[in-house]
């Protein structure tokens, strides 16, 4: 009988949180649910604490703490409300393993506090390596825990190197999906809507995440994420624009051989390796069929058009907070094109002239970071509005 795991769930009600409730559903023997959290879904989350039975559940959200309060009387859950609460019972006792699976740089917060208190993570939340990695690597290094990818294309490259001697790498290529604007021109782009940018060809995500990828900023911001997660250069790192989504990434060693992971796009597999690992478990996920999938392509991403992955590039470049501008500016943008208030292309000039108006600081601690954060919101939110009078949105 092996030990049960026990869990927290950050962002329990999202398209990582839900589909991570899957897998321990499917596996009872295996986990124990102790902490689930949500923004503002008290709905879903009254029902998910109902089912599992956790020691505790947050809504960040204060104004729905009575609602989830009053469902859950008289059963053993703890009821919380607020941002503080999340870091808080990440580190409860017991806690084995923490979920980060809410969106942007609220991550960083309950992710540092879960290190601190010796929890080992596993990873959805990329925001939280691209403000702040290398705080985060050197907290994951001092406390001695271990830091589990959840992204696909991360996990694919984790999968690839196990058993490996990680000095071996010469390089690594993300794959993307290109996503829906793959092909297109400026002309086009300047016209898309929210509603056509949301429509991703081979995955269903949260909403930011899903314009993320029609930027091609998801591809920037996981080409900084891999760079803390496996310590690695700038230049050995590449994106590949692989449409049919079904190779997750490579890994080439120095001897030029190359590793790939493969699958069916669904987060579910990645997310199991995370909760499991080291082992791999049966499950019942459709089978990658050959015949279905005749042809794999492969192109370069166009960088010229979707501006965003140069910006991210050069943000790691630059290193210290300007990846925290970029993500910030992003995270402001994305929030607003949803809205319909700003346009496709628009959202890159706004992250570019955001990242020139922050000061940027070399070497930033935890309280630095926040302060750049709320910053480049600021000026981002600004620049929105600015645009807006410009071109009358
Ligand atoms: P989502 O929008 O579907 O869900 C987000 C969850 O976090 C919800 O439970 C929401 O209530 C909670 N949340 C959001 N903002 C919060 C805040 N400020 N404070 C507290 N809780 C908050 O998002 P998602 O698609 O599940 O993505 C979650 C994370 O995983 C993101 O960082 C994303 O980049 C990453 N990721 C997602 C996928 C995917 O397939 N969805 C794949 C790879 C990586
Ligand atoms: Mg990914």
């Amino acid at each position: 009988m092996v030990k049960k795991k026990q869990l927290a769930i950050l962002g329990a009600t999202g398209s990582i949180g839900t589909q991570a409730l899957e897998v321990v559903r499917a596996n009872p023997d295996r986990f124990v649910i102790q902490v689930l959290t949500a923004a503002a879904n008290a709905e879903l989350l009254i029902q998910q604490a109902l089912e599992f039975r956790p020691r505790a559940v947050v809504i960040a959200d204060e104004r729905k703490y009575a609602e989830v309060k009053k469902a859950l009387a008289g059963t053993s859950t703890a009821v919380l409300a607020g941002n503080a609460a999340l870091e808080e019972v990440v580190q409860g006792d017991g806690i084995d393993l923490v979920l980060t699976a809410l969106v942007g740089s609220a991550g960083l917060r309950p992710t540092v506090a879960a290190i601190r208190a010796g929890k080992d993570i596993a990873l959805a939340n990329k925001e939280t390596l691209v403000v702040a990695g290398q705080l985060v690597m050197a907290l994951v290094e001092k406390h001695g825990v271990n830091l589990l990818p959840v992204d696909s294309e991360h996990s694919a490259i984790f999968q690839c190197l196990v058993g490996e001697d990680s000095n071996s790498v010469e390089k690594i290529y993300l794959t993307a999906s290109g996503g829906p604007f793959r092909g297109k021109s400026r002309e086009y782009l300047a016209t898309v809507s929210h509603e056509q940018a949301l429509r991703h060809p081979n995955w269903v995500m949260g909403a930011k995440i899903t314009i993320d990828s029609a930027t091609l900023m998801n591809k920037g911001l996981e080409v900084i994420e891999a760079k803390w997660l496996f310590g690695l250069d700038i230049r050995q790192i590449d994106v590949v624009v692989h449409p049919q989504s079904i190779v997750h990434s490579l890994v080439q060693f120095a001897d030029g051989s190359i590793k790939a992971q493969l699958g069916l796009p669904d987060m579910r597999l990645p997310i199991q390796y995370a909760l499991m690992y080291p082992e791999r478990v049966k499950n019942s996920f459709k089978r990658f069929s050959f015949i279905a999938y005749p042809e794999f392509t492969f192109e370069q991403p166009d960088r010229q058009t979707f501006r965003n992955l140069a910006l991210a590039y050069h943000a790691m470049e630059r290193g210290g907070n300007v990846p925290c501008i970029l993500n910030a500016a992003n995270e402001v943008v994305v929030a607003e094109f949803l809205k319909g208030k700003v346009g496709f292309l628009q959202m890159s000039d706004i992250i570019e002239e955001t990242m020139q108006a922050v000061d940027h600081l070399p070497l930033p601690s935890l309280d630095d970071y926040m302060a750049t954060d709320s910053k480049s919101r600021e000026i981002a939110t600004a620049l929105v509005t600015k645009s807006k009078n410009l071109y009358h949105i």
